[in-house]
């Protein structure tokens, strides 16, 4: 078979440059490649596989593959074991292309004769790397029915491309991970895993837009532990910290999962309540001093009982979050002058 190769590869490289959505399954970023591989190169089926770990591998795992109608879940993933099939993955591991003119009788894929090759018809295959920082990552499969080929060099450049295409993707993918993990990183409080201060200024944000479209009222209670320096001091920092930790994990256990619960700073946490009014938000409040009383906290050496003074404000829609913020630090003042372990309620 002839291939123009100047002309099938601009189109590769075109298709390849386009932004997409890599957010989803191996299949959804990775077909349209293998399609096009598989048009180009006139074969039954394209796949790609990926190694289960780049520096050990032990398997192959079947991530995308055209002959799927639907994405698979990675559960049911097809897979290959290199105990297995010994020979085909010493010769992916050289990344050299694999051009198995007869699959059936080439020493590299001979392997797959009885258990694949024979009962799908499958002749011949050409098998290129998927390279990462240099080391094979994994293989894209082109593989036919009918008369055996003898694979051209510029098909098999081509195939290469294919490869390639599919780390730069995957790599892409890669980096669309990470992003999103550091960005859940930016918005949450390292100690308890709650939500922090930046999220709940954003979120509130958001949430005082939707409740003046919807007319509805907007709750926000203040938590601050009781004499939680003490807490230190007595028991030092360390158990300080799990103090911290437990509280927030009593405080999620009482709350709805709409409410969400968020570190301000120090032993200041803020749980804003969508559509629930003033007095919701006080027996709320109560609800959570109650909780954070009961909740002995066992530590090695200690039993430890903590208790909190808990401020409540109607979230002042026509103004910024700030002013609510401020209303509420009041009443925890109150709570606090009062005597401590108790619930106050703004006065505006
Ligand atoms: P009050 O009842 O008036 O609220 O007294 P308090 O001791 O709770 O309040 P104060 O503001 O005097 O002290 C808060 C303490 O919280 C001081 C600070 O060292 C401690 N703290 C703040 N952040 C952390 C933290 O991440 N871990 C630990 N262990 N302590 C913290
Ligand atoms: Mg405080
Ligand atoms: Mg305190």
């Amino acid at each position: 078979m002839f291939i123009d190769l100047s002309e099938v590869t601009q189109r590769l490289r075109r298709m390849s440059s386009e932004e997409l959505d890599v957010s989803g399954s191996y299949q959804s970023f990775l077909l349209d490649l293998i399609r096009e591989g598989k048009e180009t190169l006139v074969v039954d089926q394209v796949s790609v596989w990926l190694f289960d770990d780049i520096s050990d591998p032990k398997k192959l795992i079947n991530v995308a593959n055209t002959q799927w109608d639907n994405d698979l879940n990675a559960d049911d993933y097809p897979v290959l074991l290199c105990e297995q099939y010994p020979n085909y993955f010493k010769a992916i591991t050289t990344g050299i292309s694999i051009d198995a003119h007869d699959a059936v009788t080439d020493p590299r894929t001979a392997e797959f004769k009885n258990n694949y090759l024979l009962p799908n018809h499958i002749t011949t295959m050409l098998d290129t790397t998927i390279f990462k920082n240099g080391t094979p990552h994994g293989v894209v499969c082109f593989e036919g029915r009918g008369p055996l080929r003898q694979w051209q060099s510029a098909e098999i450049a081509y195939a290469e491309m294919v490869a390639d295409c599919c780390s730069r993707r995957l790599l892409v993918n890669e980096l669309w991970t990470l992003q999103q993990q550091l960005t859940k990183l930016a918005f949450q409080d390292a100690l308890t895993g709650l939500k922090n201060r930046r999220y709940l200024m954003d979120s509130a944000h958001r949430e005082i837009s939707r409740h003046i479209r919807a007319s509805e009222p907007l709750s926000v209670v203040m938590l601050d532990i009781d004499h939680f320096k003490r807490i230190n001091d007595s028991y030092g920092h360390e158990i300080g910290d799990v103090v911290l930790k437990e509280f927030a994990q009593c405080c999620l256990q009482a709350l709805r999962a709409e409410d969400s619960l968020c570190r301000l700073g120090g032993e200041e946490f803020i749980v804003l309540l969508p559509s629930t009014s003033v007095a919701g938000a006080q027996e709320v409040a109560e609800r959570l001093r109650i909780s954070v009383e009961k909740n002995i906290i066992e530590t090695a050496h200690h039993y430890i009982q903590v208790t909190v003074s808990c401020g409540v404000a109607n979230v002042a829609l026509d103004k910024p979050f700030s002013y609510s913020l401020k209303q509420v630090d009041h009443a925890v003042y109150d709570a606090k002058a009062q005597g401590r372990n108790r619930v106050a309620c703004s006065n505006s």
